[in-house]
């Protein structure tokens, strides 16, 4: 039977577990919306740069003068912005386990192999360690087999390069097999 001491220092640990579970939450949410508020500040900014813009433009077309040069300032300014925005929006993505579309900018869940909006296909992510181990073996290869003609090192440095770009290939078809491998055998017929 458990003591009182035992019972007590279980509930501590079960207390300090939940604790640290709640923080890393509400570390999270805070970051989250932090990135939020830079987001909506940049958002807010850029606006006003547009505002500016078509001040410019307008001054330019229907006064003399030319405003090239300012007009140019601010849309530098303004492509600057929507980086740093772009940056903001990744890292809010990254943080609630989605990433963005390149192509359309919809949200998709970190998993997602396709976009569910224009059916942009990701890339593999790659695994970095095979990866690495993948680049260990092929140093070991190399000497092995004592390569030491500059035309040796571009030969086995290219068939290096095609072996690591093989691992998220290799990953994939690992992950497929041993999806197949779990699945139950076939649905019994009704
Ligand atoms: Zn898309």
């Amino acid at each position: 039977m458990k003591n009182f001491d035992s019972i007590l220092s279980d509930v501590f640990d079960n207390a300090k577990t939940a604790a640290n579970a709640l923080s890393k939450q509400a570390a999270k949410l805070y970051d989250a919306s932090k990135h939020k508020i830079s987001a909506e500040a940049i958002k807010r900014t850029i606006a006003k740069k547009l505002i500016e813009l078509g001040k410019l433009t307008y001054k330019a077309i229907t006064q003399e003068g030319d405003l090239a040069d300012e007009i140019n300032a601010v849309v530098g300014e303004i492509t600057e912005l929507k980086k740093s925005l772009a940056t903001i929006e990744a890292n809010l993505a990254d943080i609630n386990n989605q990433k963005i579309c390149p192509d359309c900018g919809n949200k998709v869940t970190k998993e997602s192999v396709f976009c569910n909006t224009c059916g942009h296909k990701f890339e593999a992510p790659v695994d970095e360690e095979a990866a690495e181990e993948a680049a260990q073996k092929v140093v070991e290869e190399m000497n092995e087999e004592d390569v030491t003609t500059d035309e040796e090192i571009v030969v086995a440095a290219q068939e290096a390069a095609e072996e690591i770009a093989q691992v998220p290939a290799k990953a994939a078809e690992e992950a497929t097999e041993a999806a197949e491998e779990t699945a139950p055998a076939e649905e019994p017929e009704a």
